[in-house]
């Protein structure tokens, strides 16, 4: 069971966070080769095992509906997004916080606004998962009071149920970013799964999930090497059922 993590998706735009169309399309279709089923987040983590793949994008990004979700279609995946829920009442406005911000004021703007509740509420319609990526998407570890942590997880996912009439059960940590309390409140806001973002794979659980980041520089044998190097850990993880 492989999870992988996505961001924008774009033609011209250079950041790191945003994959090429065309390139997006090739790792679909290399999956679908090599046999993987798509599934959500939470399907994915309850599978455990087998030939699965949870395609997931975190921010909201309104590429993910233009660009992605055609290109999904066509091989017949669902997808998970992660919602920083704070941000989506003014689907205007582009999304800011550290690591995107500088790419405010300049032509690529544009490739920083997120989706509207109604348009994540197509997506969920078309049996994809819509997760909390946090209220205002900050640090996890570095919120100091038990209270705000609790907020931005409790409101995050109260927000996502209200708005979509159905169940936020899992989560992505913002820059993959968590260490034990904050796994502990995830866990006791409610959420069965949340989806990290580690540099190695050690600990695997369902509340610390680690997902496979997808990025810009990614072309096609980095993308298979990604893969299989950690289909394999995954393999001779504890974690890992039959
Ligand atoms: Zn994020």
């Amino acid at each position: 069971m492989l999870v992988l993590c996505y961001h924008a998706l774009s033609e011209r735009f250079p950041a790191a966070l945003s994959v090429m169309p065309a390139a997006f399309e090739r790792q679909l279709a290399a999956l679908k080769r090599s046999g993987y089923r798509g599934a959500t987040f939470e399907e994915a983590v309850q599978a455990r095992s087998g030939r699965v793949v949870a395609i997931t994008f975190d921010d909201a990004f309104l590429s993910v509906l233009r660009i992605g979700k055609p290109l999904l279609d066509a091989v017949g995946y669902p997808a998970t997004v992660y919602a920083p829920t704070a941000y989506l009442d003014n689907p205007e406005q582009p999304l800011k916080w550290d690591g995107i911000d500088q790419w405010h004021g300049g032509e690529h703007e544009h490739e920083l606004l997120p989706m509207s509740w109604d348009q994540l509420g197509e997506l969920a319609d078309a049996g994809w998962e819509v997760g909390s990526h946090t209220h205002t998407h900050p640090h996890l570890s570095e919120v100091a009071a038990d209270d705000a942590l609790r907020a931005e997880l409790v409101e995050s996912k109260a927000t996502v149920e209200q708005r979509l009439g159905r169940p936020c059960t899992t989560l992505a940590y913002p820059y993959g970013d968590y260490d034990e309390r904050v796994v502990a409140a995830a866990g006791a806001a409610g959420y069965s799964a949340a989806g990290t973002l580690p540099a190695r794979l050690h600990g695997v659980r369902a509340l610390a999930w680690p997902r496979v980041g997808i990025y810009h520089v990614d072309d096609d044998r980095r993308f298979r090497l990604k893969v299989s190097r950690t289909m394999r850990r995954l393999r001779g993880s504890r974690f890992w059922r039959g």
